[in-house]
């Protein structure tokens, strides 16, 4: 491990102080995965800015009825939360199928955000990646891609996003605020993470010395429901291979403002704008469940170990939405 300066910022205009201009510092929170990745020597910074006590750290509700998350949120509190538990359910599943107890204790929102692929070649620090390596090759297009991408990939990188709770803050419309040099912004979640193409050591939108503050969501939908399915090659402590974060409700028999995503399958939280209105309007049935699904996976593009994503993903999908009509039909039992 290289030896590397510590400071710990007294506020969040010193954070960004001490990060701007600086190409070889990076921030840190809960260090459950910055400090893996220097000890592996595949990021190499001079300085760790710990922004970790910073007072990031309530879930508030906006005027509007929404939430405000705050960049220090630790996985478990932002989980167990009664807010997150009532009105964001697919959040609190994801988190909570997410690395093990003791990480999401310590594990913050805008780490799990910031979390960089577990592609074995780029974490490796000598195969050929073109994300770790700009220009050296990517070892997984004709190596070993069983967890690899099946949407978003490129002839530079196939490797996948692997959080889970950005699936479900892609199914929910988040957005990232944002504070820098120049001041603050707020990012649509859409457009925060980016795909590869014949870039992808850029994975991010935020510009040198920006700090994530907080993520916001909108208010839910009154009479929507949500779930998060995970399929991954044991029960816990492990990555998706598939996921789907699903949002919809059921007006007099049709489906209304379905939200849909995927995870483990590509390589950026993976919004399903074109299933979603193959959704839209339509009378809830497994039979329109499986044609969604269906179009989410339409675009695939697999490789010589990862075909069995598709048909899991597939799958996954098309049982995400019925147990989200499931959870409506109890919903009106109760009420
Ligand atoms: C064994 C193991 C299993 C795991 N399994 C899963 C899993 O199944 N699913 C899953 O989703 N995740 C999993 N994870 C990943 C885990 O969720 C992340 O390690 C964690 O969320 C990172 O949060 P952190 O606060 O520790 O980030 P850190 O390690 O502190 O930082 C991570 C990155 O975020 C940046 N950063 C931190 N705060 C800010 C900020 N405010 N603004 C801008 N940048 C910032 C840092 O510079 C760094 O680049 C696993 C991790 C491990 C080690």
């Amino acid at each position: 491990m290289r030896p590397f300066q510590y400071q710990r910022a007294a506020g969040v205009r010193e954070a960004i102080a001490k990060a701007e201009g600086c190409q070889t510092c990076s921030f840190l929170a809960g260090g459950t995965t910055v400090i893996d990745l220097v000890k592996l020597d595949v990021e190499k910074p001079e300085m760790l800015i710990d922004v970790g006590r910073l007072p990031m750290d309530t879930i508030l509700r906006d005027e509007e009825g929404g939430l405000i998350i705050g960049a220090n949120v630790r996985n478990s509190d932002l989980a167990w939360h009664s807010d997150v538990q009532r009105d964001y359910k697919a959040l609190s599943e994801a988190l909570l199928s997410g690395a093990s107890p003791q990480l999401r204790n310590r594990a913050t929102t805008a780490g799990n955000l910031m979390q960089r692929t577990r592609c074995p070649y780029f974490r490796d620090n000598y195969s050929p990646c073109n994300k770790r390596e700009p220009g050296s090759d990517c070892a997984a297009l004709a190596g070993y891609n069983r967890s690899h991408a099946v949407l978003g990939g490129s002839d530079s990188c196939i490797a996948t996003h692997p959080s889970d709770m950005c699936v479900a803050l892609a199914a929910f419309e988040a957005t990232i605020r944002v504070e820098g040099p120049n001041g603050s912004r707020s990012i649509p979640f859409a457009d925060f993470h980016l795909l590869p193409g014949d870039t992808p050591h850029l994975e991010h939108a935020l510009e040198q010395g920006e700090l994530i503050t907080a993520v916001t969501l909108p208010p839910k939908r009154a009479g929507t429901a949500s779930t998060y399915l995970k399929s991954r090659d044991r029960a816990s402590y492990e990555f998706a291979l598939a996921s789907a974060a699903v949002s919809f409700g059921i007006e007099e028999g049709c489906i209304v403002e379905p939200k849909i995503a995927l995870g483990g399958v590509a390589t950026k939280p993976w919004r399903c704008y074109e299933a979603e209105k193959n959704l839209e309007g339509q009378v809830a049935s497994l039979s329109v469940y499986e044609k969604a699904a269906e179009v989410a996976l339409a675009e695939a593009e697999v490789f010589e170990c990862n075909a069995f994503k598709v048909p899991l993903a597939r799958n996954l999908l098309a049982r995400a939405l019925s147990e989200v009509e499931g959870r409506l039909a109890r919903q009106s039992e109760v009420i």
